[in-house]
C-alpha cells in the first residue's frame, strides 16, 4: 500500500513480532492471575503512615454530605459543593489524611508525569504555583492538605474509618453510613468517591509468604525499613540486594531512587514500559500567567484536546504527551483523500495509524540503545507494541539506572516471577537472592464497584448496587443511578469519559454534581435520582458507541496489561477506557456542560416520580445554608 510513504522498516515484520511478544504474555488467568492484599497478605495493606492503636468514640450525626474517599476525587466535590453552598461536609477516608493516591504512594521518587499546573487541582483558587512541571509526592500531599484547610473539609472529616455499609433510608428519605469504628452517619446527599486503582494487587505466584527477608508494595513504602524518607537517605538498603518486581509506571520512578543507596539492585522484568522524555525542572514565577481567571481549565482543555487530536493554536503544556500524541496521529481522513484522489477505505487509515504508532515506538525504542550501554539490557528494555497499548510512561532516569555496575535487569522474556523462596525469587528458572523484595505490581483493575468502594450501598427499598448493576453498570452521565437517590459517583467509573489527566475529568465531575445540589437547594428539591428511561437511553447511547468496537479492535492486538483485561478483553466494557462517552473527553465535558446550561435537570425526577426540571424554583431547602 503507498498510502504511508517509504519508510525505514518493514512493517510487516513489525507487526510479526508484536504479535509474538503478546503471545508469550497471555496468561491463561487474565486479571485472575493476581492476589488481592487481605487475608494472609493483609500485611501488605498495612497504612504505614499512620498510629495504628488511634482509637475514637463511635459518631453519630447528620450532615447535609457525606463523601466517601478523600482522594482528589473526594476533596474536588467537596470543595465544589462549598463554593456552591454546602457548608456541612463529612469526608470519610481510610487513610489517615486527605491525599488519596498521593496519601499512599510516597515510594521515592513518586511523582505524577503529567503537568502539575494542569494536574494538581484547584491551585487557581488557591493561588498555588507548582515548584515544578512535574509535581512529587510530597507536594501532592501538601496541596490535599491545603485544600482541606481551605474548604473547611477537616472539620468533619473522619479518617482512618472505613465505611461498611451506605444504606438509603426511605422513610426518613437521607442515607446511612456505617463504618468499622461503630459510627452511624447520616445525610442528604451521597458522594462516592473511591478512586478508580487503589487496591493494591500482588501477583498470584507461589511462595511469597515464605520469603525471610522484608517484603512490601510500593503503594505502602516501608522507611522504617529502607531508612529515609522521600527525599533520600535510604541508608537501611547500603548492605542490603533489593529485588523489584514490576516495570510498570511506578517501578520506573522508584528503580533510580533505589538504585542510589541499594547495595544490589535486581529488576525483574516482564514487560518494558515505554519510557519517553520527561523533562522535569522547576517553574519560575512566570511558567504560566496565573493572573488570568480561569487559567487553569483553559489549560486543561487545551492539553485535553490535543491529546484528543482536536487542533489547536497553541501547544500550552508542550511536552512528552502532547508531542508524541502529535507524532502518532495520521492525518485525517479528508487529507488522506486529497492526497490519493480518492476515499481511503477503513483498512488503509487502520494501516495509516499502525504507521505512525511505529515510527513513534521506533524513536522509543531508539531512545533506549542511545541510552543504555549493554547492547542485551537495551534489546530486553524495548517494548514491542503499540504506545497506548500500556500507559506511558516518561523518566530520565530510568533507563540510565541500567548502566549502573551494581543494576542487573532480569528479563523474564514474558514469564514473569516464578516464585518466590526463602531467599530469593526464581525467574528464568533460576534463584535470585534477595533480602527485600519491592512488589510494583500496581493495583486491582476491571473489578465491580462495590469492589472497588469495599462496601455495598442500598438504595430504595434496599435494593443492593450489586445487584442492581448485575448485567451491567446502569447510570446517567456516569454520575448516578436510578433507585438511588441523591446519590453521585465521582471518579474514573465506567460511563464517564477516560481523560489522560484524570483530575480534569474528577473536577468536571465535582462542578457537575454541585450544580445539581445547588439546583435542589434552588428549586426545593429535596431529592433526585435519574429516571429508569433517562439511565436506559444513556446506557444505549453508551452501549452502541462504536468507539467500543474500535477499542476492542485495538486492545486485542495488545500486550496484556490492565488496558486489556490481561489480554482477555472481548467487549468494549472489559477495556479499561471502554464502556464509556463514545466522542471522549471534551465532547463528554461539553455534554455535561450544555446540560446544565439548559438548566432543565433533564432526565432527574424527584420522590413522586416526576421531572423536576420545571418550576418550583424560589424555595430555598435545608440543603444549602
Ligand atoms: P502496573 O500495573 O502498571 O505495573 C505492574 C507491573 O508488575 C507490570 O510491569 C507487570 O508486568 C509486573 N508484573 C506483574 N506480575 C509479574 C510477575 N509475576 N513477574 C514480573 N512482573 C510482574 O502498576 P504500577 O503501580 O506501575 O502503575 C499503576 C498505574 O498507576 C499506572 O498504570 C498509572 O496509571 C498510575 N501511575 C501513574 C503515575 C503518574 O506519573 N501519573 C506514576 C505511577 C503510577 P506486565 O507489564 O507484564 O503485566
Amino acid at each position: 500500500m503507498k498510502i504511508a510513504g517509504p519508510r525505514d522498516f518493514d512493517p510487516d515484520a513489525l507487526k510479526a513480532k508484536y504479535v509474538s511478544e503478546r503471545d508469550k504474555r497471555v496468561v491463561a488467568g487474565g486479571n485472575g492471575q493476581y492476589v488481592p492484599v487481605e487475608g494472609r497478605f493483609a500485611n501488605f495493606d498495612k497504612d504505614p503512615w499512620v498510629d495504628p492503636d488511634f482509637a475514637r468514640a463511635p459518631i453519630a450525626e447528620h450532615s447535609q454530605v457525606i463523601v466517601a474517599g478523600g482522594g482528589f476525587g473526594g476533596l474536588l466535590a467537596g470543595a465544589r459543593l462549598r463554593e456552591a453552598g454546602c457548608t456541612d461536609i463529612r469526608i470519610i477516608e481510610n487513610g489517615g489524611d486527605f491525599g488519596g493516591t498521593w496519601y499512599w504512594n510516597r515510594y521515592p521518587g513518586a511523582m505524577c508525569d503529567i503537568e502539575a499546573h494542569i494536574y494538581l487541582p484547584l491551585i487557581e483558587e488557591l493561588n498555588y504555583p507548582p515548584k515544578h512541571r512535574y509535581s512529587y509526592a510530597p507536594e501532592m500531599l501538601n496541596v490535599s492538605q491545603r485544600i482541606g484547610r481551605h474548604y473547611g473539609l477537616y472539620d468533619k472529616a473522619c479518617f482512618q474509618t472505613t465505611i461498611t455499609a451506605a444504606r438509603w433510608l426511605d422513610a426518613e428519605a437521607r442515607w446511612l453510613v456505617e463504618t468499622d469504628r461503630g459510627d452511624r452517619l447520616t445525610a442528604d446527599i451521597l458522594v462516592l468517591a473511591c478512586g478508580r486503582q487503589s487496591l493494591p494487587k500482588l501477583p498470584g505466584i507461589p511462595g511469597i509468604e515464605t520469603f525471610k527477608g522484608h517484603a512490601f508494595h510500593s503503594s505502602r513504602w516501608d522507611y522504617a525499613y529502607t531508612g529515609g524518607d522521600f527525599h533520600g537517605g535510604l541508608t537501611g538498603l547500603r548492605d542490603k540486594r533489593v529485588a523489584v518486581i514490576g516495570t510498570g509506571a511506578s517501578a520506573v520512578q522508584l528503580v533510580p531512587e533505589l538504585a542510589k543507596f541499594a547495595r544490589e539492585l535486581i529488576v525483574l522484568q516482564r514487560t518494558p514500559s515505554s519510557v519517553g522524555v520527561r523533562d522535569n525542572r522547576e517553574t519560575p514565577p512566570d511558567y504560566v500567567d496565573m493572573s488570568v481567571p480561569g487559567w487553569q481549565r483553559a489549560r486543561r482543555y487545551n492539553f485535553q484536546s490535543l491529546i484528543s487530536g482536536i487542533r489547536q493554536d497553541r501547544d500550552e503544556v508542550s511536552d512528552g504527551w502532547t508531542a508524541l500524541t502529535e507524532a502518532i496521529t495520521p492525518p485525517k481522513a479528508a487529507e488522506v483523500a486529497k492526497r490519493l484522489g480518492r476515499e481511503p477505505t477503513v483498512d488503509e487509515l487502520k494501516y495509516l495509524a499502525e504507521i505512525y504508532d511505529y515510527d513513534v515506538m521506533n524513536r522509543l525504542r531508539g531512545r533506549v540503545d542511545e541510552v543504555v550501554g549493554d547492547a542485551a539490557t537495551a534489546e530486553a528494555l524495548k517494548p514491542w507494541y503499540r504506545w497506548f497499548c500500556k500507559r506511558p510512561c516518561f523518566h530520565d532516569d530510568y533507563l540510565g539506572t541500567f548502566n549502573l555496575p551494581h543494576v542487573r535487569l532480569v528479563d523474564t522474556g514474558g514469564g514473569g516471577v516464578e516464585r518466590v523462596t526463602a531467599d530469593g525469587v526464581v525467574a528464568n528458572g533460576q534463584e535470585y537472592g534477595a533480602d527485600c523484595l519491592i512488589f510494583a505490581t500496581g493495583f486491582e483493575a476491571g473489578i465491580t464497584y462495590t469492589r472497588l468502594t469495599g462496601f455495598e450501598i442500598h438504595g430504595r427499598e434496599g435494593l443492593a448496587l450489586s445487584e442492581h448493576w448485575r448485567s451491567g453498570v446502569r447510570t446517567l452521565h456516569g454520575l448516578t443511578t436510578d433507585r438511588f437517590p441523591n446519590c453521585f459517583f465521582v471518579g474514573g467509573n465506567q460511563q464517564s469519559t477516560a481523560a489522560v489527566n484524570a483530575v480534569h475529568l474528577l473536577d468536571e465531575q465535582g462542578e457537575h454534581v454541585s450544580y445539581i445540589v445547588k439546583e435542589m437547594g434552588r428549586r426545593g428539591i429535596s431529592q433526585v435520582e435519574p429516571s429508569p428511561e433517562a439511565v436506559d437511553a444513556y446506557v444505549d447511547l453508551i452501549r452502541t458507541s462504536p468507539t467500543n468496537a474500535q477499542l476492542v479492535d485495538f486492545y486485542q492486538d495488545c500486550t496484556p496489561g490492565y488496558y486489556n483485561a490481561e489480554g482477555k478483553a472481548k467487549k468494549g466494557e472489559e477495556i479499561f477506557f471502554g464502556g464509556r462517552y463514545g466522542d471522549g473527553p471534551i465532547p463528554f465535558f461539553r455534554m455535561l456542560q450544555a446540560w446544565r446550561e439548559k438548566g432543565a435537570l433533564e432526565g432527574l425526577v424527584g420522590a413522586d416520580g416526576e421531572a423536576v426540571g420545571n418550576g418550583r424554583i424560589g424555595f430555598i431547602s435545608s440543603i444549602i445554608s
